[in-house]
């Protein structure tokens, strides 16, 4: 279920695999995501089961690839149209869904705040990242820790030229080029550039989400698949 699970200075990370659950198909077994197309009823037992696992409540956000900003202290049924989500309520946890995006995870464990970011290419580009900062200052956070999540690397990720050209004037850290020797972009390494340069204590979790087959991806399941989450909370 945890492909990932680390208490560190007062904070718990997280990032879910595809075990555990009880979706069939393209989604098996432990999709998150309510979006893509999946059984409801397999999906809130998945839900079920992530609580139960991890001991406490989750709250998600409709996730739009925007920069849009939510500050939670409970998991709702509607969740928040937003990609970043913030909160200072302790024991809730808070959701990233990603197949192939970056699930990014901070806190302040000192100040009481946690925040999460649905880093892909457009969101990158918008500038989601400086939007999750901001949102955390906002709250108090003044020194944080963060975990960028597993997400497609950037020899999987080949883009048209202009596209890279593109998303690396804004984030030159998100340059890369991919297996065959084309173009193309690493979102993570952006956003673990741009975390660095903010002073955030970052640590990448670099597994590639197309390469590593306990992961969903967009790209290599062919559009049709589940959600694996990020999930960071000060127990
Ligand atoms: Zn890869």
């Amino acid at each position: 279920m945890l492909c990932h699970d680390e208490e560190t200075a007062g904070v718990r990370f997280a990032v879910t695999d595809r075990h555990g659950g009880v979706s069939a198909g393209p989604y098996a077994s432990l999709n998150l995501a309510t979006h893509v197309g999946d059984d409801p009823a397999a999906v809130a037992e998945n839900r079920d089961r992530l609580t139960a696992a991890l001991g406490v409540p989750v709250a998600w956000m409709d996730q739009v690839h925007g920069v849009g900003v939510a500050v939670v202290d409970r998991s709702l049924d509607a969740p928040p149209r937003a990609d970043v989500l913030v909160t200072r309520t302790r024991r809730l946890a808070l959701g990233v869904l990603v197949a192939d995006c970056t699930p990014v995870l901070t806190a302040d464990p000192t100040a009481g705040v946690v925040g999460v970011a649905h880093a892909g290419r457009k969101g990158l580009a918008l500038g989601v990242v400086p939007a999750l900062l901001t949102a955390m200052a906002r709250e108090g956070a003044t020194e944080l820790v963060a975990r960028v999540g597993p997400s497609v690397c950037g020899r999987c990720y080949p883009v048209p030229a202009e596209m890279q050209e593109e998303v690396a004037r804004a984030v030159p850290g998100a340059h890369s080029t991919a297996s065959d020797g084309s173009p193309s972009l690493e979102i993570a390494a952006g956003v673990v550039d741009q975390l660095t340069a903010a002073g955030v204590a970052v640590e990448w979790l670099p597994e590639c989400s197309v390469e590593e087959p306990t992961l969903f991806s967009y790209r290599r399941d062919g559009t049709v698949t589940g959600r694996y989450a990020g999930l960071v909370w000060l127990p």
